[in-house]
């Protein structure tokens, strides 16, 4: 794989990052993770304006312009020949002489951008659905920044998956806020319901995308706080995230969700989402 460092592309075994740098050390540094169909960008600009504002709610400085950025990402594209996957945008905060929380006035921020070939546009899970394991909410309250601090993530998922589950949804005082890596949505009737953004969550876009899709094809929006007991008694579930698209749920903890199949609505959304995936607008 090509990457890019700091102004240079280069290929991934002399992409190199310092020891002293902050991201590493203390996770002081924030990411996107960009979707790529068809060699396009998907909803890039949507990604670019969440990562301004990660960037602005931590204190570092944006690297370059969006537009830049763009154009990068566009290079990484073509240089890899990447057709269907993500690329990865990790900036942080940069590298001082030592460990110290405090940063120096003067370091620059570390730039790092990598590309993920992946067919994300036949995965098995869109078939098979997922199984979602309840887990305490242990991440910090600033989940609305995309910030690499992603420990509480780590052992989420990994819970999940030693109990034999697919993944993690955070439960915090009986509500669900969200998935590991994703947002998490359930269907009662024709009623879509999604928590509200907040610090609670990383407002996703997808998430967004989705709500406006799901509104225009006669779903109703509550956009509010859902517990636990109510997912589990839902019709239908599914989380979204730029990787997964739109993934159903079957089964929360050992509770089945509807049949036990991909709920219909489920289906269509994702449907819908891929059949505009090239032209999506966020509101
Ligand atoms: N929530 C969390 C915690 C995530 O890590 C992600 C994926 N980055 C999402 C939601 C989904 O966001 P998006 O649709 O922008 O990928």
């Amino acid at each position: 794989r090509i990457c890019y460092v700091n102004g240079q592309f280069v290929s991934e075994s002399n992409a190199n990052i310092s020891i002293f740098d902050r991201g590493f050390l203390f996770a002081d540094s924030v990411y996107e993770v960009n979707l790529v169909l068809h060699k396009a960008l998907i909803d890039s600009q949507g990604h670019l304006t969440r990562l301004a504002y990660s960037l602005n709610e931590v204190g570092i400085p944006m690297p370059m312009p969006q537009d830049e950025l763009m154009a990068i990402q566009r290079a990484i594209i073509e240089k890899n020949q990447l057709v269907h996957g993500a690329i990865y945008l990790q900036v942080t905060r940069g590298q001082d002489a030592d460990r110290d929380f405090l940063p120096s006035k003067t370091i620059q921020p570390n730039v790092v951008i990598i590309p993920q070939p992946k067919n994300l546009l036949e995965n098995p899970l869109a078939d098979l659905g997922i199984r979602v394991m309840a887990f305490p909410e242990i991440r910090w309250a600033k989940r609305n920044i995309k910030s690499t601090g992603l420990l509480g993530a780590v052992l989420a998922k990994q819970a999940a998956v030693d109990n034999g589950f697919d993944d993690a949804w955070f439960i915090e005082a009986g509500l669900v806020t969200e998935g590991s890596a994703n947002n998490a949505f359930i269907i009662k009737g024709n009623r879509l319901i999604t928590k509200a953004p907040n610090a609670q969550i990383l407002n996703g876009i997808t998430r967004r995308a989705i709500l406006t899709m799901a509104t225009t094809h006669g779903l109703t929006l509550e956009e509010r706080d859902f517990s636990l007991d109510e997912a589990k008694s839902a019709d239908e579930a599914f989380v979204t995230s730029a990787t997964m698209l739109v993934i159903p749920v079957i089964q929360i903890d050992e509770t089945i969700i509807g049949d036990g199949k991909p709920g219909a609505l489920t289906k269509q959304m994702r449907q819908i989402y891929l059949d505009t995936g090239l032209n999506h607008q966020l509101p």
